[in-house]
């Protein structure tokens, strides 16, 4: 895996792939048309990428479909679907510089992080799920009368599934691992801003050996590739991860065809500081917590509540800590912040930084544009927080933390959960009660305690409230892609 010395800069990579996959096969768009993909550090274009739409999905669901019901992986013994699963696992160990150096280019995270973390978890993530192939089963039941009677858990069918671009690589392994080792065939659409991971692993997927049509991926734009993935009739579920208002738009698009539908949405996630706490390391849990990937990240501690008799303490070592993060070129290893993903976030995480200035919030630190060119935003923090504010109730997905001031247990606990979200929650303490206590009271699906940002391959993962339905990654993630069958046999 990740090397132990490592260089200072690393190169920009090949692009060398840019079409659609459908059934096995590379082709352009029906359409013929594409789009430009962007270096969010430079705002120039990296490639061209085939823009898929309708017909293209309509193409893909085919091959999707085929490939479920009569091509060898139907028929493939689940064992042998682990294997495949594995043999893509160390075709993407196998190529780490470059689908590391990709994930950079085309997101903007600084290339340690890549190499740090989104290539590790994917590989990590499919691994995983390779295991889990030949070990779901169902069980025998004893009911009444002279029968017998077993459940079957049988693959779901031909799944379309909807990522967006903050962890493009571990967000398709997120989606591929549990979907494949079920016995699905997938159709991803990944996010129009970061298509190019996600087409190689397509690509180191079909080396791997997988049958034509098992695996598809469809660049293009969510109101209409992903649309056409979300109505299509011959799709039997969609997996999102994303904004909770393009949930609720899937969600009634859906609704013609029922299809099972599993989401992986937003949050405001509170990360509570009491005055117990190993304040440093708390302090750097916060950072780590709310700026990491640029703070685009759907679990970012963006609610930083502390315990007022530390927290002018920890206001000063926040911000100190704050100013030290390097911003800049992402191929650099010094770099630990890159820029936001495009144009239209560092538009919106500016506006909330106006925000939260207007409705009369105190910026410590940070505020503004970083340089003329990319789209780089200060490490910025806010005190003097009030839960109404927009900063307080609204998912920024930026770099910008907001500090709130709290006097007890149980005001924290009632201000943490008065949120539509809940994804996920921390707590910094060295009472392990009150740790628990914390845990066992707010509605969020992962609670951390004195750590944040924790994830493993085996650790089920997602909302609740608006921050999503169904769980991702575990066991759990299992049944998000099959089906139960209940068999009853006469024994008389
Ligand atoms: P963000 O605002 O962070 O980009 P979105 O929820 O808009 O988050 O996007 C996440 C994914 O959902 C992307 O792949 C995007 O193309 C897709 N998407 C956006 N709108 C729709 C839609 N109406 N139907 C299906 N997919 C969509």
């Amino acid at each position: 895996m990740a090397t132990v010395l490592e260089p200072t800069s690393f190169a920009p990579p090949k692009v060398r792939q840019t079409q659609l996959l459908i059934g096995g096969k590379w082709r352009d768009a029906v359409s013929g048309k594409t789009f430009a993909t962007v270096n969010p550090a430079t705002e120039e274009v990296i490639a061209e990428v085939a823009e898929g739409d309708a017909a293209d999905i309509d193409l893909a669901a085919k091959a999707a479909r085929a490939a479920f019901e009569s091509g060898p992986w139907a028929k493939m013994d689940a064992r042998d679907r682990g294997k495949l699963m594995t043999k893509l696992a160390n075709l993407i160990e196998d190529n780490f510089d470059e689908l590391a150096a990709l994930e950079s280019l085309d997101n903007g995270k600084p290339i340690c992080d890549a190499r740090a973390a989104d290539l590790p978890l994917t590989i990590d993530c499919l691994h995983y799920y390779a295991g889990w192939a030949d070990k779901i089963h169902g069980q025998t039941i004893p009911i009444r009368g002279d029968y017998f009677c077993y459940t079957r858990r049988e693959p779901l069918g031909v799944c379309g599934q909807i990522i967006p671009w903050n962890f493009p690589m571990l967000m398709a392994a997120w989606k591929w691992g549990p979907a494949l080792a079920a016995g699905c065939t997938v159709i991803m659409k990944p996010a129009e801003q970061t298509p190019l991971t996600c087409l190689r692993m397509g690509e180191l997927a079909m080396e791997a050996g997988f049958p034509p049509g098992v695996i598809n991926v469809v660049p293009g734009y969510g109101p209409t590739a992903g649309a056409a993935l979300v109505k299509h009739p011959g799709v039997d579920k969609i997996a999102f991860t994303g904004e909770h208002r393009t949930a609720q738009i899937i969600m009634a698009d859906a609704a013609q065809t029922l299809k099972r539908l599993t989401f992986e949405l937003g949050g405001k996630s509170p990360n509570i500081v009491f005055a117990d706490a190993d304040l440093d390391a708390a302090i750097a849990g916060a950072e780590f917590g709310l700026f990491f990937n640029q703070g685009q990240c759907c679990c970012a501690g963006s609610r930083l509540f502390v315990e007022e008799s530390v927290h002018d303490e920890f206001v000063d070592k926040m911000v100190e800590r704050a100013n030290t993060r390097v911003l800049g070129n992402p191929f650099d290893s010094k770099t630990t912040q890159g820029p936001q993903v495009d144009r239209a976030q560092f538009d919106k995480i500016l506006s909330y930084i106006e925000k939260g200035k207007e409705q009369g919030a105190a910026c410590v630190t940070g505020g503004n544009r970083y340089g003329d060119k990319g789209y780089f935003i200060e490490p910025t923090i806010f005190t003097g927080v009030t839960d109404d504010m927009a900063i307080a109730t609204d998912e920024i997905f930026g770099p910008v933390m907001n500090i709130l001031k709290f006097k007890d247990f149980n005001e924290v606990v009632e201000r943490s959960n008065r949120t539509n979200f809940g994804l996920a929650a921390a707590v910094w303490t060295r009472d392990v009660s009150k740790a628990h206590r914390i845990a066992n009271s707010v509605r969020a699906g992962t609670v951390w305690v004195n750590c944040y940002d924790v994830f493993d391959a085996a650790a089920p993962f997602g909302g609740f409230k608006m921050s999503g339905i169904g769980r991702e990654l575990g066991e759990a993630a299992l049944a998000n892609y099959t089906e139960l069958k209940t068999v009853t046999m006469s024994l008389a």
